[in-house]
């Protein structure tokens, strides 16, 4: 994205490949241990090749369970047609967002400078061709026009009507790994929008990182 606003940042997480081995493992009332513990910088732990074999079973015969007991916290800021997207992977996830009927300062605003022109294909969303298109009074006129209306002493859950999809918003976004596989594995694609695809590729970054084995069965290609 140019304008660059958005970002993904990690918060907090849950458990690691060696959960989701042990969630396994318990039905048979057995344990498994990291195989070995790397240097400080990489992964949390290496697993031994049957632990590895395990995690790919699972992911592929859709043993969900095991992936549920890790979960991760993320912040993310990102423009509001990207949250609208976003928000409507709900099983497994938890969203808190900013709400303008509270917030009433200054919005900021996406703004691409180039802007890609409509694809033949119109499930691609968007083809690689761009034009230049400036957009910054209209951005410009929207922000006065918001803060007269806060001047006139309108409340800020009406006045936040004039403002545009292209409005930055942030939540923070729980949920298990399994969840945020279904999240990247559809929005990493290229058919979701571009915008889009940027947050979910973030996400995809930060449980790789955090999840490798995990990860890497359930993330489709
Ligand atoms: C490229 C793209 C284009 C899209 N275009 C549109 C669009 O034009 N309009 C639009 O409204 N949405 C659109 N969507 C959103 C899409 O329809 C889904 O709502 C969204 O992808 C969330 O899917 P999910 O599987 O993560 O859903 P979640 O709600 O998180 O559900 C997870 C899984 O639980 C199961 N599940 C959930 N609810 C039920 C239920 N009620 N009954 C049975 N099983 C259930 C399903 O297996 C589902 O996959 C689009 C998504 C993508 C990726």
């Amino acid at each position: 994205m140019d304008g660059e606003l958005h970002s993904v940042t990690y918060v907090d997480h849950m458990g690691s490949d060696l959960t989701v081995v042990n969630a396994a493992r318990v039905s048979f009332a057995k344990e498994s241990e990291w195989d070995a513990i790397p240097e400080v910088g990489e992964s949390e732990g290496i697993l031994n090749y049957e632990d590895e074999r395990l995690i790919s079973y699972l992911a592929k015969h859709d043993h969900w369970s095991p992936f549920g007991h890790c979960s991760i916290q993320f912040h993310i800021k990102a423009p509001v047609f990207v949250a609208r997207q976003l928000v409507k992977h709900q099983v497994g996830l938890v969203w808190n967002e900013v709400s303008r009927r509270y917030v009433d300062n200054e919005p900021e605003f996406y703004e691409p400078i180039e802007w890609r022109l409509a694809a033949e294909n119109k499930k691609q969303g968007s083809s690689d061709e761009t034009i230049l298109h400036d957009i910054s009074d209209l951005h410009r006129m929207c922000k006065d026009a918001y803060t007269e209306m806060l001047e006139e002493g309108i409340a800020p859950e009406m006045a936040r009507m004039i403002l545009p999809q292209s409005m930055m918003t942030e939540w923070y976004w729980s949920g298990t790994l399994y969840a945020f596989a279904r999240v990247c594995n559809l929005r990493c694609k290229p058919d979701a929008q571009v915008e889009t695809q940027m947050i979910a590729k973030g996400i995809d970054t930060h449980c790789k990182e955090i999840f490798p084995y995990s990860w890497e069965a359930l993330r489709d290609g």
